[in-house]
């Protein structure tokens, strides 16, 4: 079983000509609204691949909560510990996509603020030590984060941790991390390294190893990802694709980087399989909607 400890948001997705500069409106083409959140669409990345997904997120008592929950009993998701919050509203995104497919969001994290140590009870932090690996983002507290990768390290687990939005780490969180797997902008601002290709990337990559975690993988967009750890950095490329919506790009890579890593695959096989599965979802519009199936990677369904 794989645990995701994370955030749910409904996303609100709008697509423009281009993305507006402060102070500007600009009009809509097309306006959606998608269940999101990094730790949901990464939840639900691990379901539709094939993975045994526990799901340990919290949202709002609102129509949002609701309609998540439902989703996640339809996906195959564990979210026994779903939790609620009495008084903050669900978590919820504003995306805005450009006619290239590039995007730009910004997050009200509502109840995801509110997923603290406290809520990890006796029963779930059993459940939780019954997984293989837990992997988390950084829409919920980083004292959460900090609290679950000590505890779930300590246990045996593996530790998989996608900075992402990014922010700084404390020092003391880096020995408990097996992988971290953050993109180019946030390897980037981590490392303090201004990553403009491959090269500086391993820089980046060798910057952060040297703070104590195990694996490093930064995912570089149509580049593809470079795994870095001691035993040297290599540059898997991307599949080549025309993508529409890379809104869950990351997501997907990073659940199905862990469902090819609970099945004991290699690492950069299992690399391969995450830039396959993410490749394909950036053919598609949307975050949830646009995460494939297991079948769906193997065949190389665009869509
Ligand atoms: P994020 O979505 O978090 O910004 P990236 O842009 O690095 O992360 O994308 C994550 C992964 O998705 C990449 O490592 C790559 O495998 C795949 N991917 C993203 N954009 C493209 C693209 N334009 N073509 C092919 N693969 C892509």
């Amino acid at each position: 079983k794989i645990a995701i400890v994370g955030s749910t948001n409904m996303d609100m997705v709008v697509k423009a000509e281009r993305i507006p500069v402060p102070g500007e409106t600009t009009l809509a083409s097309q306006f959606f609204m998608n269940p999101g959140g990094k730790g949901a669409n990464q939840a639900v990345t691990v379901a539709r691949l094939g993975g045994d997904a526990l799901f340990i997120t919290k949202v709002g008592n609102d129509v949002f909560g609701r309609q998540a929950s439902r989703l996640f009993d339809e996906e195959g998701i564990d979210s026994r510990f779903m939790l609620e919050d009495p008084e903050l509203p669900s978590g919820v995104a504003l995306i805005t996509v450009d006619k290239e497919g590039e995007n730009s969001i910004v997050v009200s994290q509502g109840a995801n603020k509110a997923l603290l140590p406290d809520d990890f009870t006796q029963p779930l932090l059993h459940e939780l030590e019954q997984c293989k690996m837990v992997l988390m983002q950084f829409e919920i507290p980083m004292e959460t984060v900090h609290f679950i990768a000590r505890y779930a390290a300590s246990k045996g687990l593996k530790v998989i941790i996608n900075p992402a939005p990014v922010q700084e780490l404390p020092g003391s969180l880096y020995p408990y991390i097996d992988i971290l797997t953050p993109n180019k902008i946030e390897a980037g601002l981590l490392a303090r390294v201004e990553i403009k290709d491959t090269e500086t990337a391993k820089t980046a990559a060798g910057v952060l190893l040297a703070r104590g975690i195990k694996k490093v993988i930064i995912t570089l967009g149509a580049e593809g990802a470079l795994i870095g750890d001691e035993s040297g950095m290599t540059l898997i490329p991307a599949l080549k694709v025309s993508p529409v919506d890379t809104t869950a790009a990351g997501d997907v890579f990073n659940g199905a980087l862990v469902v090819a890593l609970a099945n004991d695959k290699p690492v950069a096989d299992a690399i391969r399989f995450a830039c396959r599965a993410a490749a394909i979802s950036t053919t598609r519009q949307g975050a949830q909607a646009s995460i494939p199936y297991y079948n769906e990677v193997i065949a190389g369904v665009m869509r």
